[in-house]
């Protein structure tokens, strides 16, 4: 078990940005449709490869960034391209972050959870 790049904490729970964008586009299918291109786009830029650190569990592909950090970015991302109702739904679907210490908490502060 090895760290993940961008918040170099341990990656304990090795699901890829694939694996979850797949749900999250499944998703966005009702939500959000024109996003699903948009969204493999922003996947890819997380799914880079570099250092084969970790493997997903699901697809057993290597992995480098952690299920928190990707689901931040594409939040982060989403944040302007919809409504509060589906970024609630999201947050709600998606969040990885289990101690609620992060952007889990930021949306509570924002009134989304
Ligand atoms: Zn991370
Ligand atoms: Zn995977």
């Amino acid at each position: 078990m090895q760290e993940c790049v961008l918040c170099e904490e341990y990656i304990t729970n090795p699901l890829c940005p694939e694996c979850i964008g797949a749900q999250i586009k499944t998703w966005l299918l009702e939500a959000k449709p024109e996003l699903i291109d948009l969204l493999d786009l922003e996947t890819s830029k997380l799914s880079q490869h570099l250092f084969n650190k970790n493997f997903c569990i699901s697809c057993k592909k290597d992995m480098d960034v952690c299920s928190y950090c990707y689901t931040e970015h594409v939040l982060e991302w989403l944040e302007d391209k919809l409504s509060k109702e589906l970024l609630s739904d999201f947050v709600k679907f998606f969040h990885y972050d289990f101690h609620r210490k992060g952007y889990f908490e930021k949306a509570r502060v924002k009134g989304l959870i």
